[in-house]
């Protein structure tokens, strides 16, 4: 099993393969599940995506706690509305939003790397089948791409908001994001880390500063923005620029970052966000009401 960029485009290069065919040979050659049975399986996780980034555009989500919920809908109701982000973008985002209310309403989501920040995947995989006319199978080679790229900061930091910050949550699943947009756009494996790179660093220090503790309020925002993030970063890789820091170093910059970050900004309710008094007086509500 490769768990750094470096040996993935090492072998990317040897074997003249993408990200995502490498990610799925390697996955099959330990053994456990067979190609066609790992792909089986993505195309389950796929469904789900599809439907949990799909559910909140049809009708209005709310969460379990009453505290958010709707935003989804009202924003892909506006998509074809005169706009500076375009139709695209908005309809990018409603994805994004559908996904984190679905997960707010305790509905099924895949955690992509994680539940908080489950929106971004799903949105950039949909709206890439839509823009690129992708199939089902291309659609499951993007989902290798991406977790690759997941695995590798899972394994050499963290994805844990409580640990580095929302820059862990969101931060990486922008960056496997845009690899896989990259790789579903026909760029090189460099590209993708490159882009998965550029994710990380637009981001990098963010905090994790959700009101009350419930994951709705930044994180369904996060999320909407972390999939714009994801383009634009698939966007400059395939334009041609490039990071000068490799991804392992970025991965590995973001969870020194992260380390650095105090208590109150690490998914504790207690910073940032969280610690407004707005926040503390719907703290107050929801918390109440939910007793
Ligand atoms: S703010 Fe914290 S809980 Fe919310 S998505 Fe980001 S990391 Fe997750």
């Amino acid at each position: 099993m490769i768990y750094k960029a470096a040996d993935i485009l090492k072998e990317c290069e040897e074997k003249k393969s993408s990200i995502g065919q490498l990610t799925r040979e390697d996955e099959a050659s330990s053994g456990a599940l067979t190609a066609q049975q790992l792909d089986a399986n993505m195309k389950e996780v796929l469904a789900i995506m599809a439907d949990s980034s799909s559910l909140g555009l049809k009708k209005e989500v709310f969460s379990l706690s009453g505290m958010t919920g709707g935003s989804a809908k009202k924003l892909w109701n506006h998509r074809k509305e005169a706009s500076l982000s375009g139709e695209f973008i908005l309809s990018a985002m409603a994805r994004a939003l559908s996904t984190s209310e679905v997960n707010a309403s305790m509905g099924r989501i895949v955690a992509a790397p994680t539940a908080g920040a489950s929106g971004i995947l799903p949105a950039a995989l949909m709206s890439a089948k839509e823009k690129l006319s992708l199939n089902e199978d291309d659609l499951v080679l993007g989902l290798y791409t991406a977790g690759a790229v997941g695995k590798i900061v899972a394994i050499s930091a963290t994805i844990s908001g409580a640990d580095g910050g929302c820059q862990a949550e969101c931060g990486t699943a922008a960056a496997m994001a845009a690899a896989a947009l990259v790789e579903l756009m026909g760029g090189s494996p460099q590209a993708a880390f490159h882009a998965a790179s550029f994710a990380l660093i637009h981001i990098m220090g963010l905090v994790c500063d959700p009101i009350a503790g419930f994951v709705e309020f930044p994180c369904s925002l996060r999320n909407a923005s972390g999939i714009v993030n994801a383009f634009i970063s698939a966007d400059l890789a395939m334009a041609g620029l490039t990071s000068p820091i490799p991804f392992d170093e970025v991965v590995e910059a973001m969870y020194q970052v992260g380390r650095m970050l105090p208590e109150a900004l690490r998914e504790t309710a207690l910073g940032g966000i969280a610690a407004t008094p707005s926040a503390r007086a719907l703290e107050e509500k929801y918390l109440t009401k939910n007793k």
